[in-house]
């Protein structure tokens, strides 16, 4: 279903919210989740320093922005960034069945354990998410390490 869409249309909605992140003060991580068709159903980014809330995730974000669905496997989420476990722990949850990373060269997450069990995971490899993210943690480590859960 994703050969379907334009990746790259969608990951620019997930690459809108990781600067509107950033622009709060906030990590530039961003996600969008569409439906097999390319709408977008919600969309959303990373909120732990603009909530106090560790537990907001772009990916979380977007999910919760889309409101209930009874089935998830027609699904698209969209995430500049490779998804952490939590993120990805989501995408098996609720069954979506398709990942689009912007990028997974500044994070590792889970995407290829994902695609282990039965997620269509596309890695862009963008370079605009790649600057983004590097610019960040050079300006930011104690605020990435804190939020990838990496102890001093
Ligand atoms: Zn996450």
């Amino acid at each position: 279903m994703i050969d379907m869409v334009d990746t790259e249309s969608l990951l620019e909605v997930a690459y809108e919210e990781a600067q509107r992140g950033l622009a709060e003060g906030g990590i530039p991580i961003g996600a969008a989740l569409f439906d097999s068709a390319g709408n977008l159903l919600g969309r959303g980014h990373n909120r732990r320093v603009q909530n106090d809330d560790p537990s907001v995730h772009a990916e979380t974000d977007a999910f919760r922005d889309a409101g209930r669905r009874r089935d998830y496997r027609d699904t698209i989420m969209v995430t500049t960034l490779s998804p952490c476990w939590y993120c990805s722990g989501l995408v098996r949850q609720f069954g979506i069945g398709a990942v689009v990373v912007g990028e997974a060269r500044t994070f590792h997450g889970g995407h290829e354990w994902l695609a282990e069990n039965g997620v269509t995971i596309t890695v862009v490899d963008d370079p605009r998410c790649v600057a983004m993210m590097e610019k960040f943690i050079a300006e930011r480590p104690e605020l990435w390490f804190e939020d990838i859960g990496v102890a001093e």
